[in-house]
């Protein structure tokens, strides 16, 4: 056994509190972008993410729920802000981007402009769209088709009984991309809470259906029970 002096062993205290003092800072500033309960998209920083955050809560009152009546798990607040990266502006000459801003459309329109939405180009949005072809699939709150041929999912996230920041992923052209957005308003349903329908036989023109065919007229619609749901909270 070895007994240190006096002086190596202050030496020693020294380094111990040095080291433990770079450990508490590097845990103090890195941290928090892999624990907290952030919504982490793949092209935002975690940190800023985080701060856009704190700014849509403060600007938006983003705790004070207009639509507090509903049992049902609703969004707080309308219209819902969205946004998209570079590929859906890019792929396929822009024709993504046209499907989106007509699917948004689309439900302003049949919802009676009860439901509305609002394009932002900066800040966390309530909606943010993804075209890249190929995304690991992420596994939080994962909601919407799982088959081989997947067209395109909706992420969900919620907070207590309201549905916050969320991301829908389309990968792939669909045979009605450019006639009627039928998938984007399908997966924009979605993150109303709208499932695929279970009853039979299942109405063809039904856009909740989970399935599209090369040969589909693309003549879906949202049926009355589905408009009714979202009229009921959102009226
Ligand atoms: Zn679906």
């Amino acid at each position: 056994m070895v007994y240190s002096s006096r002086k190596k062993r202050k030496e020693n205290f020294l380094i111990s509190v040095i080291v433990f003092s770079i450990i508490l800072l590097v845990t103090f500033f890195y941290a928090p972008k892999y624990f907290l309960p952030v919504i982490i998209l793949n092209q935002f920083d975690a940190k800023d993410n985080q701060n856009n955050i704190q700014k849509i809560i403060s600007e938006k009152n983003y705790w004070v729920d207009s639509f507090s009546s509903s049992d049902e798990i609703h969004w707080s607040h309308l219209p819902l802000t969205y946004d998209m990266d570079e590929a859906c502006k890019t792929r396929m000459n822009g024709a993504f981007e046209k499907d989106i801003n007509s699917a948004v459309e689309f439900i302003i329109n049949r919802t009676d402009g009860i439901i509305t939405f609002k394009k932002i180009n900066e800040g966390q949005p309530d909606i943010f769209f993804i075209c890249e072809n190929k995304l690991s699939a992420p596994s939080i709150d994962f909601y919407g088709h799982n088959s081989y041929d997947t067209i395109a999912e909706a992420e969900i996230h919620t907070n207590g009984n309201n549905y916050v920041s969320s991301v829908i992923y389309i990968y792939q052209s669909n045979p009605c991309i450019r006639k009627k957005p039928v998938i984007t308003v399908h997966e924009i349903l979605h993150l109303f809470g709208l499932n695929h329908p279970t009853e039979t036989p299942i109405w063809k023109y039904d856009i909740m259906k989970d399935y599209i065919s090369e040969d589909d007229s693309c003549d879906h619609e949202i049926t009355k029970k589905d408009l009714d749901y979202l009229k009921n909270i959102y009226g």
